[in-house]
């Protein structure tokens, strides 16, 4: 990442300010002074279904500790969106069969023949393939803009956009393996709009910053249309669209799509930043939602992390900044009603997975 040239000037009424350094906005990383109550959260207050995390272990033994952290945070299970098709989905499930029922693996999408009039059959295959070896569901499936693939695969559909003729028939055979897919469209808004000094995400948008000028590059709105039109056109296929279908800027277009679409989803992952800045609204939306929205994390395995998000849907606590959590915002909790908490926590997503 390129510094910031944007700075922050501390004592700026001060004209000599006893030889001063200007502090670089993106090492701004200021220490709450209120004594106000501070709540630790070691554990959820109900049992949990963490719908959206990674293939993060590199051997068997972090997988061990991986579940020993889930045990004393009260994660019951974790959904692995693998990404992962062939060889290498088969190899995962071996690492993971030890702990069946604490892991549901999600398979990826084979992209491989893109191009050449086989993509649709290949891809169809092997999505039964990987479903008679034990796939639960399809992700990340994404979009950014310049077409589809799959998180962390190197394969792109380029040009084919979620709505395209091609996608159909992969959404009609998930429909009829019942296999959720967790699509990842777009990105947060801010990162569309000017990157200066007026720019709300600015430290984020930097990081993971859409450029406009790659030709054809689809523009956040076209791409949430184009989302739409395949939940639309795909009424027996279940969405899970991740990250609040990346609207947390405008949570009206998420809670306007779910209204619509019964067959869709949202999880929360890797947006606590971006919403636990507007609690009270926060509040409102996933009351109003509860039964539509499913917890995620897709941020790593440590204890602490999910200390965090637990803290920012079960307390009041205020204006508080977590160190290494990506954001520049100060974060409050949401005080979510215990209802919504066990919906969101836990069961939606069984009732989905039925
Ligand atoms: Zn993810």
């Amino acid at each position: 990442m390129k510094r910031t040239t944007l700075f922050l000037i501390a004592s700026l009424l001060v004209p000599f300010a006893y030889g001063q350094e200007p502090i670089l906005l993106e090492e701004y990383t200021p220490k709450s002074i209120y004594k106000i109550p501070v709540t630790k959260v070691e554990k959820a207050k109900y049992p949990v279904i963490d719908a959206h995390s990674h293939d993060y272990p590199t051997s068997r033994e972090d997988v061990a500790q991986w579940v020993k952290t889930m045990d004393s945070k009260g994660i019951e299970k974790t959904v692995i969106l693998t990404g992962y098709t062939g060889a290498s989905f088969d190899s995962i499930v071996e690492v993971y069969a030890p702990y069946k029922d604490r892991f549901d693996l999600w398979c990826g999408l084979d992209l491989s023949d893109y191009g050449k009039p086989t993509f649709v059959e290949t891809a169809v295959n092997e999505l039964i393939r990987c479903h008679a070896k034990g796939a639960k569901g399809v992700g990340e499936v994404t979009d950014k803009g310049l077409g589809v693939y799959v998180a962390f695969q190197t394969n792109m559909a380029k040009g084919v956009h979620l709505n395209d003729p091609l996608m159909s028939p992969i959404y009609e055979t998930c429909a009829k393996l019942g296999m959720p897919l967790n699509i990842h469209v777009a990105e947060p808004y801010w990162m569309y709009l000017p990157d200066d000094k007026y720019n709300d995400g600015l430290m984020n948008g930097r990081v993971w910053k859409i450029d406009k000028s790659i030709p054809g590059m689809q523009t956040h709105e076209q791409l949430i249309a184009q989302f739409e039109e395949a939940v639309k056109n795909h009424p027996n296929t279940l969405f899970v669209a991740c990250h609040f279908i990346n609207c947390s800027y405008d949570l009206s277009i998420t809670g306007g799509l779910l209204d619509k679409y019964p067959n869709l989803y949202v999880d929360i992952s890797a947006r606590f930043g971006e919403t636990g800045s507007i609690p009270r609204y926060m509040k409102k939306f996933y009351t109003r939602y509860a039964d539509r929205i499913l917890y995620g994390t897709d941020n790593g395995m440590s204890a602490e992390m999910y200390e965090v998000t637990f803290r920012i849907l079960e307390t009041d606590d205020e204006h508080f900044y977590i160190p290494n959590f990506q954001y520049h915002w100060n974060l409050s909790g949401f005080d979510l009603p215990d209802e919504v908490l066990r919906k969101v926590y836990r069961e939606n997503f069984l009732r989905i997975m039925k």
